[in-house]
């Protein structure tokens, strides 16, 4: 999974790396920029050191490992250098899903990470590309992340999953990254008087605060991948939509690159 932050894959697919890593399935998070960017107080490599130790401890909490890439945050452009870089992430894990945002978003760093993972989903087979590291011999399927970005299209569902039983672990997960769900979030969304100062209370503020709606298309995308009477007792979901780029799984191949599907 692949995001412009040292938090971005954890919010939209935490729970999902938590289910497959349960299953033995190997998951990575990168983060394209370092993070040095976004905090209310702290900056540079002070910044960049304190968001990579953060990271380190929420994959220990997911389960996952976690890349960070030394780009800075904030300036990511869609340059040559950085899809190489993420052409030799994707091939070094030879990975057969890869995740990331749609190029449609309010912050800049997302976009172009989307932009630079749909440059890579082509260029991760051929063999003249980052010649230093050998091409995939065949394309994953990349995926986008959830987000409620309207135009120019929607988001689709394709892919949903129930992360209802890993909430919590999710949470807790997204609570080693203090200086962003407790400092730079708060402030930068005017709510810095809503956070509790108990680390016990905070948690569960967390919880509420970074539960996402379940919206219809979702609900819709649940009955079909867990039958209507399981779809109604989902809380909490993911949900990922395929990227035309790059391997095109159809139902079958779903359940097997997602296996808590298929039960
Ligand atoms: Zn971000």
């Amino acid at each position: 999974m692949i995001g412009a932050h040292p938090d971005d894959c954890d919010h939209k697919a935490g729970g999902t790396a938590i289910l497959l890593a349960k299953m033995g399935y190997a998951v990575k998070f990168v983060s394209v920029t370092n993070g040095d960017a976004g905090h209310q107080t702290m900056k540079g490599t002070e910044l960049a050191k304190r968001r990579f130790a953060e990271a380190q401890e929420a994959g220990k909490r997911f389960g996952v490992t976690y890349d960070v890439l030394d780009n800075h945050d904030g300036q990511l452009m869609p340059s040559l250098e950085v899809r190489f870089q993420i052409i030799k992430k994707i091939r070094e894990w030879n990975a057969d899903i890869v995740i990331a945002p749609r190029p449609n978003d309010y912050h800049p760093d997302h976009r172009y990470t989307g932009v630079l993972v749909q440059d890579a989903a082509y260029m991760v087979a051929v063999p003249d590309v980052v010649s230093e590291t050998p091409a995939l011999k065949k394309n994953p399927a990349f995926l986008y992340f959830q987000d409620g970005f309207q135009r120019p299209n929607p988001f689709r569902p394709d892919i949903s999953i129930d992360i209802t039983n890993v909430f919590a672990q999710k949470v807790h997960a997204l609570d080693a990254h203090e200086s962003q769900m407790y400092e730079w979030l708060p402030w930068i969304g005017h709510y810095t008087e809503q956070l509790p100062q108990n680390k016990i209370e905070r948690e569960k503020w967390l919880a509420q605060k970074r539960a996402v709606t379940i919206t219809p298309a979702v609900r819709t995308a649940l009955e079909k991948w867990y039958g209507k009477d399981k779809a109604l007792q989902v809380q909490h979901a993911e949900a990922f939509e395929i990227c035309e780029y790059g391997a095109q799984p159809n139902d079958e191949e779903v359940k097997r690159l997602f296996p808590m599907l298929g039960k």
